[in-house]
């Protein structure tokens, strides 16, 4: 993953750093959406601290390298995809779990078009479907 992950810094014009090469790596490899805490423990091992996961993670947004998913719990959730061309649109709805917190792409689908007023400054657009993951349920009965 690590060499998608350059090609991809690479094609987006960004410089390739070692940190930011693990972020996005980690974040293609999990391909479902992840929060700061998620990465920072994920990649304990290369001792990123949480500044820097901040800074790299404003970075991919911005680059359109990753789409960004705020849950319910307030936090903010990041995913990269494998097979969206490079980049990772995010026009689509997700799942979370209010058991677990774990988020998941439906990556298929599109978000149904919604007329704004043309006033109204859009910043973000999000449809979250709530409820428990099947790994939950297991564990409930
Ligand atoms: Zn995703
Ligand atoms: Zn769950
Ligand atoms: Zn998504």
């Amino acid at each position: 993953m690590d060499k998608i992950a350059e090609d991809r810094l690479r094609a987006a014009g960004l410089r390739v750093t070692k940190h930011r090469i693990c972020v996005l790596a980690c974040l293609l490899e999990e391909a479902r959406p992840l929060s700061h805490l998620d990465l920072i423990g994920l990649l304990r091992e290369q001792k990123l601290d949480r500044v820097t996961v901040y800074r790299i993670l404003a970075l991919l947004k911005d680059s359109g390298l990753v789409h960004q998913v705020q849950g319910t719990d307030g936090i903010w959730r990041f995913c990269a995809h494998e097979d969206v061309e490079g980049k990772c649109p995010g026009g689509h709805p997700h799942l979370l779990c209010e058991v677990c917190g774990q988020m998941t792409c439906l990556s298929e689908q599109k978000l149904p078009h919604l007329d704004v007023p043309h006033d109204f400054k859009v910043t973000h657009k999000q449809m979250l479907i709530l409820g428990i993951c099947a790994n939950c349920q297991k564990l409930q009965n």
